[in-house]
């Protein structure tokens, strides 16, 4: 294929859960790893860009290592003199600060759009903070559900539905970690003929997103957990993973069951925690990942479906 002709190209700037790989104050198993530089990846906080010329760029999600993915990122560097930059666009799954507070780092006045649910978008907007980036200059543009939307030319989006949570710093009382609303969405991504779902939190698997998973090329999926309860066993927190709204990988009902059919869609993990041990490379965990068909997003992985 000629560099001219439009295609799908998806970056993905960050694979890692909450916190990052390893985590700033973590001594575990993989985070130790992670430090000395053995077997382990470092990673940043998960989000990918998309482009169908290579010269304009879309975001899902922003996290908070956003800046540093940019630096990393020579597709996302400025161009000419002066004030410029590729990305164009930045679209929300959720306002959890992962996801959301890296737009703190897009505060020069530039020129970009800022999508998301009305939820969503509700939640940084009573946040003062999010101010710094001028709405004048980066408008925030409320997408419904079924809803197709064209942030970048070429590149076709619609948000939908699947189970979820509030965000954890809107958290009060008694949490539904299963609700299905605005909170947390999915997006299914059409450009250039292809068509990619990136899904990096899903509590479990609707039949709207199997539909949706099937008809795609390549799914970026939840790879947050291995084991529901490897917070607990490893004494890094409390939670299990269906508390904090996301399906781990392994036993009855989990995600490799779950999405073993769709063997013939590229199917990747993203958004994966600290504590699981699919990051060590070599371990019996990756190997069963992979045996599955199921590849490991790493910072800098390119995927063009
Ligand atoms: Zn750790």
């Amino acid at each position: 294929m000629s560099p001219a002709s439009p295609h799908l190209r998806a970056l993905v700037l960050g694979s890692a859960a909450g916190g990052g790989v390893p985590q700033w104050n973590c001594g575990c198993r993989v985070c130790r790893l992670a430090w000395s530089g053995t077997r382990v990846k470092p990673r940043t906080q998960a989000g990918i860009a998309l482009s169908v010329d290579g010269e304009n760029w879309l975001l899902l999600n922003a996290s908070i290592d956003l800046r540093q993915q940019i630096l990393a990122t020579p597709a996302l560097h400025p161009r000419g003199a002066g004030r410029h930059s590729p990305i164009g666009a930045i679209v929300l799954t959720n306002a959890e600060v992962d996801s959301a507070a890296g737009l703190l780092a897009l505060r020069e006045r530039q020129p970009l759009q800022i999508f998301g649910t009305q939820a969503t978008l509700d939640a940084i907007g009573a946040n003062r903070m999010f101010d710094v980036v001028d709405r004048a200059v980066a408008p925030r543009r409320v997408v419904r559900f079924g809803e197709q939307f064209e942030p970048l030319p070429g590149i076709k989006l619609e948000l939908f539905a699947i189970p979820g949570k509030v965000p954890l710093w809107l958290e009060e009382g008694e949490v539904s970690t299963d609700e299905i609303g605005e909170g947390t969405v999915c997006v299914a991504v059409e450009a250039a003929s292809r068509r990619l779902v990136y899904a990096p939190a899903c509590a479990h698997v609707t039949d709207d997103l199997d539909a949706r998973i099937a008809n795609a090329d390549a799914l970026f999926f939840d790879g947050t957990l291995f084991a529901d309860d490897e917070l607990i066993v490893n004494g890094l927190g409390e939670k299990t993973g269906r508390r904090m709204g996301h399906s781990a990988l392994s036993g009855p009902g989990g995600t490799l069951e779950a999405l073993a059919r769709h063997a013939n869609v590229r199917r990747i993990l993203i958004h994966i925690n600290n504590s699981n041990p699919i990051l060590i490379e070599g371990s019996p965990e990756e190997a069963k990942v992979k045996a599955a068909g199921w590849e490991i997003a790493f910072d800098g992985m390119e995927v063009a479906p």
